[in-house]
């Protein structure tokens, strides 16, 4: 169900809270937006948009309509946000539960990896139907131009950056697919980290970043 929903990009916000309500994506993306919900409580706006898009199937059962709809929802999300218990309990500023539950560690405790000059990353194991990774980018930094052969959905944790689609800060889930082709900017007043699914690599497309692809064949 989940490599069904991530064989094709995910477009919208609704589209992605949908899923989640649903629990048909993969385990990172359930983890990004319970963390984007962790985050901004008060966002739940994306209930009414679940009525549009998949209120029906949430609604009725072969039994009859469900009348506790949000209950049912809130039963969902606690069941999905419930840390496995043998998991260590990280307490960790910048990346709330159930997110740094999922890692393991802090954000300062992580084995970053610099990729760029002022910029590293580190690759969350375990992803099957999609690769989720972490970023930590310098202030005023340019990532490189690049598209993408899927879709690449991007949780803000600290800081903020900006691309075509707009300026997002802490909190703010961020939507690119293969029509888009960006070089996110990282704010200048500080390290700018964020959480990234993609369910598939990201393709270079400045002259630089064509030149790195093809020395490294993705
Ligand atoms: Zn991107």
């Amino acid at each position: 169900m989940s490599q069904q929903l991530m064989s094709q990009p995910v477009r919208a916000i609704d589209e992605l809270m949908a899923g989640y309500a649903a629990g048909t994506l993969p385990p990172p993306l359930q983890c990004l937006v319970a963390t984007h919900l962790a985050i901004k409580p008060e966002n739940r706006s994306f209930v009414s948009a679940l009525e549009d898009i998949c209120g029906t199937a949430l609604c009725e059962t072969p039994a009859g309509p469900v009348h506790d709809r949000d209950a049912k929802l809130a039963a969902i999300f606690a069941q999905q946000m419930q840390p496995d218990p043998a998991s260590p309990v990280v307490q960790c500023a910048v990346v709330p539960s159930p997110l740094s539950t999922f890692l393991g560690a802090g954000v300062a405790d992580l084995p970053w990896r610099r990729v760029l000059p002022g910029v590293k990353e580190f690759k969350v194991p375990g992803g099957e139907a999609c690769e989720a990774k972490l970023y930590w980018i310098n202030p005023g930094r340019v990532m490189p131009s690049h598209t993408h052969d899927g879709s690449e959905v991007t949780l803000l944790l600290q800081g903020g950056f900006s691309d075509p689609t707009g300026h997002y800060r802490r909190g703010d889930i961020a939507i690119a697919d293969a029509e888009l082709d960006h070089h996110p900017r990282a704010d200048d007043d500080e390290d700018c980290i964020c959480f990234a699914v993609t369910d598939a690599p990201l393709r270079l497309t400045g002259p630089v970043g064509r030149i790195v692809q093809r020395l490294f064949g993705r």
